[in-house]
């Protein structure tokens, strides 16, 4: 089935999927009175890219039905693409403030790497190729919403492979093999159609745990274990409710993966040589996001500081300026991974990957320091945000409006936008929000480690060496 309102895409989510959340089984994620603020946010997303007037930027022509489909999925063959794919995400972004950190464009993204790695799958087994290539056009042509998870639980991290409690093929059938084991993190699997599971590259001899497939989220015997709730009306700016992205643990309790949704089975040697690939345009469109979401801190602040009248000081001014290098620095690393991309062995057009790895470690480190400014700027107010119920309460309303407000803002105002910067930098959404920035496409360990193990420093050497004067 094509998706295309979000009318539809609500609907394909009723299919008797097996989810609990805050302690309790969910009947029905469509109609829960928890999920349902992030998934009307989630419908708004399929209404736009379903939007006419949206053409011309989020969608292409598919080559095989002659429909537009989402650009997020085109195979990026030029720079020009890759600039198309910049645009189309800024705009996507905009819209939603790059607080949705899962929608349907990353696995989209996922699905292009797997794509690009198609023939070196089908070394491992040729039918994997074929899976492969009949997924990215399933997913192409229905613009289905698919998630990912690639983590095991975080049960011995000191023990190897077999004591971590992650997904494991535990028989092989005529049609298809069995798992059994967790899968962490994987956001918004309540609402997804369907879950790339991916296998990031491990020992040799750990062939059991290695197969990546594509999970549709009613499989049988599948469990969505989501965190605790965000919602239910405790923030104050509303983001904790409309942009509550479940992050669920899925339990294989036996899963049979059918043959045809298999792209890479017991082979450790493929994964590590087609990880990297895999993951070539995915951060990218993180990084997209995170640059939208920089721009969003760095415009409540600006609000701040205008509406407590501290634009005067020039400590505070300085402090803002601060956030303009964070939001400056994180587009110039946009465009260095644009200008310096890479080619893969079949002719796909990536983001440099060295580059991309950067803006990962940058951000990470800097993305506290945007929240830290943004609670040095504001002071009490950011305490005191009132949630708009007190404005209807009429003994206390005078107050409010000459106590709550400012010379360029009414009081009910400044409540919303003190609201959203707590949520942002305050409240469990901020916290989760947080964890978010710093985990979720890698530890900050696992770049380094690439990063040291890729980057090539033997020109810096020899030039020191010289320099120094030592000829050997
Ligand atoms: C809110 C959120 C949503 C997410 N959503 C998704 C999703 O949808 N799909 C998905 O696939 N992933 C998702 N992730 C990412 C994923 O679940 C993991 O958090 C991420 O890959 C890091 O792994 P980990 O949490 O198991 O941490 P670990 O790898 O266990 O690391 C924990 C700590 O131990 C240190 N450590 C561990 N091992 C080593 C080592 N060998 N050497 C040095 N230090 C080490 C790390 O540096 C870190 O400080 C999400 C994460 C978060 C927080």
């Amino acid at each position: 089935m094509k998706i295309t309102s979000g009318e539809e895409y609500i609907s394909s989510l009723k299919d008797g999927r097996k989810v609990w959340l805050d302690g309790e089984e969910i009947s029905d994620v469509t109609t829960h009175r928890t999920l349902k603020p992030t998934l009307t946010t989630l419908a708004r997303y399929y209404d736009m890219v379903n939007d006419p007037s949206y053409d011309d930027v989020l969608r292409f022509t598919s080559p095989s039905t002659g429909d537009r489909v989402s650009v997020f999925i085109e195979m990026p063959r030029s720079k020009e693409d890759l600039l198309r794919r910049r645009k189309a995400l800024e705009v996507v972004m905009r819209e939603f403030g790059g607080l949705m950190t899962r929608f349907p464009e990353y696995a989209q993204g996922l699905m292009v790497g797997i794509m690009d790695v198609k023939d070196e799958l089908a070394k491992g087994d040729k039918s994997f190729g074929t899976n492969v290539e009949n997924w990215y056009v399933q997913m192409r042509e229905s613009d289905a919403f698919a998630v990912s998870a690639l983590n095991d639980p975080q049960i011995d991290r000191g023990q190897g492979i077999e004591g971590q409690g992650g997904l494991k093929v535990v028989e092989r059938k005529a049609d298809g093999v069995v798992v059994r084991g967790t899968r962490t993190i994987s956001t918004n699997a309540p609402f997804a159609n369907a879950c790339l599971c991916l296998r990031k590259p491990v020992p040799a001899e750990a062939t059991d745990y290695c197969i990546d497939f594509v999970t549709p989220l009613d499989a049988a015997g599948l469990k969505i274990v989501c965190r605790p709730s965000l919602g239910n009306g405790r923030g104050r700016g509303g983001l904790s409710s409309q942009y509550d992205e479940p992050d669920a643990a899925l339990v294989f309790d036996d899963v049979l993966v059918p043959k045809e949704n298999i792209v890479l089975l017991g082979t450790p040697e493929i994964i590590t040589k087609t990880f990297g690939r895999v993951t070539s345009w995915s951060p990218y469109h993180d990084l997209i996001r995170s640059i939208t979401k920089a721009e969003l801190l760095l415009g409540i602040t600006s609000l701040i500081v205008e509406y407590i009248g501290t634009t005067k000081f020039q400590l505070v001014m300085t402090d803002l300026t601060e956030m303009i290098e964070y939001v400056e620095t994180l587009r110039t690393f946009a465009r260095a991974a644009e200008a310096d991309f890479e080619t893969t062995p079949s002719g796909n057009v990536a983001p440099n990957h060295a580059i991309l790895n950067m803006s990962r470690l940058y951000y990470t480190r800097n993305y506290p320091k945007m929240i830290g400014l943004m609670h040095k700027l504001s002071g009490q107010s950011l305490m005191t945000a009132l949630t708009q119920p007190y404005f209807d309460q009429q003994e206390i309303l005078p107050y409010l409006e000459k106590y709550f407000g400012g010379p360029k803002v009414t009081a009910k105002d400044k409540a919303k936008l003190f609201g959203v910067a707590w949520d942002l930098s305050c409240g469990d959404f901020a916290g989760r929000q947080a964890l978010y920035e710093l985990f979720n496409v890698s530890a900050e360990h696992t770049l380094r480690d690439r990063l040291i193990k890729t980057y090539d420093r033997s020109p810096y050497v020899e030039l020191a060496k010289r320099i120094a004067g030592i000829e050997q």
